[in-house]
This record gives C-alpha cells, sequence and structure tokens, in this order.
C-alpha cells in the first residue's frame, strides 16, 4: 500500500476471486465456468471483428441490445450491458445506495455484495439464512433498505419463486431491488417478466456461466427505462466504452446460438443429477441445486480437507472459510467424464 492511498480504502477487504491456477493441469471445478466451448457461430464473430480493434467499440452496444430485446421479450431501453455483470452489480451499488441508504442481502451469498457495500462505506445489513440454508422471504419485507438476492443463492444453489421474489417487491416500493440471476438458466424461472409490473426491479444476469463467456466479460441489466438510465449516467462518468468489440460480436452472436446453450444447460442438470445422486451414495448431503454446481458436505471429512486432498490429486473445489459453511464444498458441474472421475477420486479418499 502506498502513503497515497486515500484513507477510506486502506482497510478495504477485496474480493478474493477463485484459483485461476497455472502451474499445472486441474480438472477445474472452483469458479462455476461452463466446461463447453463457446458456440462455432461465436468463434466465429469473434474472428471477424479482429479486423476493427482499431475503432472504439459502440459505447451504446445497439446490435446486442437489440438483439438481446427479441430474444428477452423486451425493449432495448430495459437493457444495460456490462463488463461482466460483476459491473452491472458495481454500478448499481454506486447509483443506488449512500450513506442514508445501505444494501441488504443474504449472510450466505455471493462474496462481491459485502466488497461492494465496503468500498461505497454502505451501512450493509447481511440476513442470515434458515437452518437448511434457504432464504426467507419474509426476512426481506419492509426493510428500508435496497436489497439484492442472487437466485439461486450462491453458494447453496437453493431458489426462490417468483411468488416470492414478487412479494419481496411488494414491500419494498421504495427501494430496488437487485435479483442477481447469473445462474437462472440452470433450471431456475427468470424474474424478467416483472420489470414491467414493478420500477424497483433490476434483474442481473450474465454470459459467464450458461454461456460460455467468462473470459469475454459480458453481463446485463433489465429494467425500466429511468433504472437503465441511472445505470448508464455512472457508465458515461466512468467507462463509455465498457464492452469491447470482440465481446458485443460475440454476446450478439450467442444469443442467436441459443438451442447451442439450451443443449448444453440441459447436459449440466444431466450431470447435476448424476453427481448429486452419486455423492448422496457415498454419504454427502448435498443442498438442492438449481445451479450449475452443488454444495455438498460429509459427516467424515472436512470442508477444507476434502478441498485440499483434492487439489492434491489435480482436483479443483472450491471452499469457503465462512464458519457456518466451512464444512461445505462447492463443486462446479462439468462433463460427465470430470464428474465420474471426481467421483471415483472421492471414493479413494474416502476408502
Ligand atoms: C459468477 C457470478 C457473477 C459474476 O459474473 P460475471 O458476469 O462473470 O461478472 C455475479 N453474481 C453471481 C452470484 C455469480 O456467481
Amino acid at each position: 500500500m502506498s502513503r497515497f492511498l486515500r484513507n477510506a480504502f486502506r482497510s478495504l477487504e477485496v474480493y478474493v476471486p477463485g484459483e485461476q491456477p497455472r502451474d499445472k493441469k486441474y480438472i477445474k471445478l472452483n469458479t462455476n465456468e461452463s466446461p463447453f466451448p463457446p458456440s462455432p457461430e461465436v468463434l466465429d464473430a469473434v474472428a471477424k471483428e479482429a479486423d476493427s480493434l482499431q475503432l472504439y467499440s459502440d459505447p451504446e452496444c445497439t446490435a446486442l441490445r437489440k438483439t438481446a430485446a427479441e430474444q428477452f421479450g423486451v425493449r432495448p431501453e430495459n437493457i444495460f450491458c456490462g463488463n461482466g455483470s460483476d459491473e452491472v452489480l458495481n454500478f448499481a451499488f454506486f447509483a443506488f445506495c449512500d450513506e442514508t441508504r445501505g444494501m441488504a442481502f443474504p449472510s450466505i451469498s455471493y462474496g462481491f455484495y459485502p466488497v461492494f457495500g465496503d468500498l461505497y462505506g454502505l451501512d450493509c445489513l447481511p440476513i442470515p439464512l434458515r437452518d437448511d440454508f434457504s432464504i426467507c422471504p419474509d426476512d426481506y419485507f419492509s426493510l428500508n433498505k435496497n436489497i439484492v438476492i442472487a437466485n439461486p443463492n450462491a453458494p447453496t444453489g437453493m431458489l426462490l419463486s417468483v411468488e416470492q421474489i414478487r412479494a419481496i417487491l411488494d414491500s419494498n416500493p421504495n427501494n430496488i431491488v437487485i435479483i442477481d440471476e447469473a445462474y437462472v438458466d440452470f433450471g431456475g424461472k427468470s424474474c424478467l417478466p416483472l420489470i414491467a409490473e414493478y420500477d424497483n426491479l433490476l434483474v442481473v444476469q450474465t454470459f459467464s456461466k450458461s454461456r460460455s463467456l467468462a473470459g469475454a466479460r459480458l453481463g446485463f441489466g433489465f429494467a425500466q427505462p429511468p433504472i437503465i438510465a441511472d445505470l448508464n449516467r455512472v457508465k458515461y462518468s466512468t467507462n463509455p466504452y465498457n464492452i469491447n468489440r470482440e465481446t458485443l460480436a460475440a454476446g450478439e452472436a450467442a444469443l442467436r446460438s441459443q438451442s447451442y446453450y439450451d443443449d448444453n444447460c440441459r447436459r449440466i442438470m444431466e450431470n447435476r443429477a448424476f453427481t448429486t445422486d452419486a455423492l448422496t451414495g457415498l454419504g454427502f448431503s448435498v443442498l438442492p441445486s438449481s445451479a450449475n454446481f452443488i454444495f455438498a458436505r460429509h459427516p467424515k471429512i472436512g470442508g477444507e480437507t476434502l478441498y485440499l486432498t483434492l487439489k492434491e490429486r489435480g482436483i479443483l473445489v472450491r471452499h469457503f472459510s465462512h464458519r457456518e459453511i466451512s464444512d461445505f464444498v462447492r463443486i462446479t458441474i462439468g462433463t460427465l467424464e470430470q464428474m465420474q472421475a471426481l467421483i471415483e477420486t472421492i471414493q479413494t479418499i474416502l476408502s
């Protein structure tokens, strides 16, 4: 840390991303990426775009928003494009929170929420999960705070229904409710249609998980036009060209390859069922997941020990040291071959 850093940032606890190891080849089940490559159309579109990299990208993301609007049944004015959904979330915290209006979120959820809260010096309210690790919607009624909920939640994978989210929206008409749908394509139901009814709803989605574009950095915010205008106010005050040309082209091509990605999601859900059954058979308890990962614990081996032992054997999963969940590991669902290798390795470790 230099002596020049502003005081408020000296004690920040920054977000710690999952490992992206370069030392050896792992079966990588730790950061919820897709095990499948982008569609052939995406690869083509990216290659073609390289010709034009001397020119700035379109700050309005016109073509991508038009294609997305058709695909999602909304208008382009309902869509904000971010450099990853992390940027959409960051801009939303920046735009809608201040000293008088903080943010509430589940105490066990995406690790970036408290980091943004700290960065902006907010009064945050972490709300505990129930004993079964589900989110209790009643805990979010009539809070005088903005709210962000990952649905399905991470790292539990557990889902709230659209009706439960509607109840949260109804009881907080004067606060922004952000629904982070990073994992919605793996069996969840999107709240996107609710943006027509609620002027306080911001739905966030990403191309990083179901659309195999984690490295391209692209996410969407969906809301009524005034919220989108507010996000643009922040964007045009920080980085107007936030999405690069190749990513714009990749995103548009990805939306046009929907059936390819639908197939991939179906395979992930099948492999999730396979892995859940196999782990349950080995004595694990596995939370009911609607995401491309599962959260599992075993009565005979701690989460950290399992994580370290798997790593020694070439398989990376994610462990969180947070007390309530330190018994668990989070396992990204990969190909069937990867999941079979995982199960065999865990069998060996347990015996
Ligand atoms: C992965 C993830 C994101 C971030 O996705 P990017 O689009 O890659 O920035 C946001 N929210 C949750 C809950 C996630 O798991």
